[in-house]
């Protein structure tokens, strides 16, 4: 009887390669890994994705991008200053 192979979830492939899985999830990932190439070549392109973002550039904002952000928490500290006093 064949039962229907259960390859790992898109979360587990990015999670293995990250290193970020804890032991007992690493050790079934690796058992399969080991026996599907599907598998293995997912967390592969998972892995060249990490690397080459990692030494990609940092993107730079747009002009005024910034001083919206910084606009931006004014005014919300402002209405979350507007928002406790509505509670008091
Ligand atoms: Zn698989």
């Amino acid at each position: 009887m064949n039962f229907p192979v259960q390859h790992l979830s898109d979360e587990a492939v990015a999670a293995y390669a990250d290193g970020v899985l804890g032991r007992t999830a690493r050790t079934r990932a690796e058992r399969h890994l080991a026996e599907c190439p599907e598998c293995a070549y997912a967390v592969s392109i998972q892995r060249e994705a990490v690397f080459a973002l990692r030494g990609a550039p940092l993107p730079s904002l747009p002009n005024g991008v910034a001083h919206r952000f910084r606009r931006c928490r004014v005014v919300c500290s402002t209405v979350s200053g507007l928002c406790q006093r509505r509670r008091s």
